[in-house]
């Protein structure tokens, strides 16, 4: 286990093959170097989305934060993600040693172990300083690197399917837990987010898919972001925090790369654990589950796309530059005709595709996708 020597990364700047050179990797073409420490190479050069110093006490609350996480990723990729990647990998014919997963914005990267002891080549990416220090406990930390998501060093095409869990909503926004939680968008917001996508998108080979998921901008509750954990937070959409199925459907058409896009319901995905420590989580959560569930059910699948739905789950098919799709059933073809009415595309199959109709890329602000 010594990716980090092998050629698996790039230069996020100039995107070069990049060469170990003692402590650093190196770039023979931009010059840049990165270092390497514990195995796990940064390409942030400093520019972390959080402020942690090594060795530095955390507090009681950090702590506990941090032990509560390991119970929410495992089920996230063990019960959630594993068995949807699986799909994919059988439909392909591949096995598990060569299907490769990025989780981009893995934090603390128990993903990443989880990912790997399933049969899968995984990868994991998050530009913290705080989850550089945490990953020299994870066993596949050479798979782990300090890296922006909209920044990423790996190459065109690499991986069979890319996860980003909670991210996409902190793009292009800044928020402050200094008293009361509080967040606004910046004037790039929409850029910021676009490249995020773009370069998701990058890394994904064509017939790859994306993973995102998020709370639910349309849904007027964000139980994820607040003062405590699981505390319901009202919001208006004119917040402009938390992405809407509508804005996700818009950044993708805007992007040089034909795509297919669909919503599932968040059964499994969601586990409550956090809310439950309010007595609306207590009283809520059994009808959630049973509501969450139905919106695995034919007839009701649509919702999954719909501000009924608090937490979105984004599937996005990239299809090849012809913009044949390589992967995903027939009938998924049949919505092309109706992309150019938005009011159409939620449709019961809640398929639709994005092709890119705008073959312009968007602005490229400097940006920190945080995870
Ligand atoms: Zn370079």
């Amino acid at each position: 286990m010594n990716e980090v020597s092998e050629p698996v990364y790039v230069c996020p700047a100039c995107h070069a093959r990049l060469s170990r050179a003692d402590t650093d990797l190196r770039c023979a073409s931009c010059r840049r170097s990165y270092p390497v420490e514990d195995g796990i190479a940064d390409f942030v050069s400093g520019e972390y989305y959080d402020r942690f110093t090594p060795g530095a006490r955390l507090s009681d609350e950090e702590r506990a934060g941090l032990e509560h996480e390991i119970g929410g990723a495992t089920p996230r990729i063990r019960d959630f993600y594993v068995p949807r990647i699986g799909d994919a990998r059988r439909l392909r014919g591949r096995t598990n040693a060569t299907w490769r997963v990025l989780d981009c914005g893995c934090g603390n990267g128990i993903s990443v172990d989880l990912l790997s002891e399933s049969g899968l080549a995984a990868w994991g990416i998050d530009p913290s300083a705080l989850r550089k220090w945490q990953w020299r406990e994870r066993k596949w930390r050479e798979r782990l690197s300090v890296a922006d998501g909209s920044s990423l060093p790996f190459p065109d095409g690499f991986f069979d399917a890319v996860l980003a869990s909670g991210v996409l909503e902190h793009v292009g926004v800044v928020e402050s837990r200094a008293g009361r939680y509080e967040v606004r968008p910046l004037p790039t917001r929409d850029a910021d987010r676009r490249k995020f996508l773009a370069e998701v998108l990058r890394v994904a080979r064509p017939g790859g898919t994306i993973w995102l998921d998020f709370p639910n901008g349309a849904f007027p509750i964000d139980f994820w972001h607040g003062d405590r954990p699981g505390a319901a937070r009202l919001h208006g959409r004119r917040e402009g925090f938390l992405p809407t199925s509508e804005q996700v459907r818009g950044y993708l058409r805007a992007l040089p790369f034909p795509t297919r896009i669909r919503f599932h319901g968040p059964h499994r995905r969601l586990q409550f654990r956090q809310v439950r420590s309010h007595w609306y989580g207590r009283v809520l959560s059994a009808p959630m589950r049973a509501f969450l569930r139905l919106m695995n059910v034919r007839p009701f699948r649509f919702l999954a796309g719909t501000a009924a739905n608090p937490f979105l789950v984004v599937e996005i098919s990239r299809e090849n530059s012809e913009g044949s799709p390589v992967s995903g059933p027939p009938a998924a073809r049949q919505v092309d005709r109706a992309r150019d009415d938005p009011r159409s595309r939620s449709g019961a199959s809640g398929r639709t595709r994005g092709r890119g109709q705008i073959r312009k890329r968007a602005p490229d602000p400097p940006t920190t996708a945080r995870a």
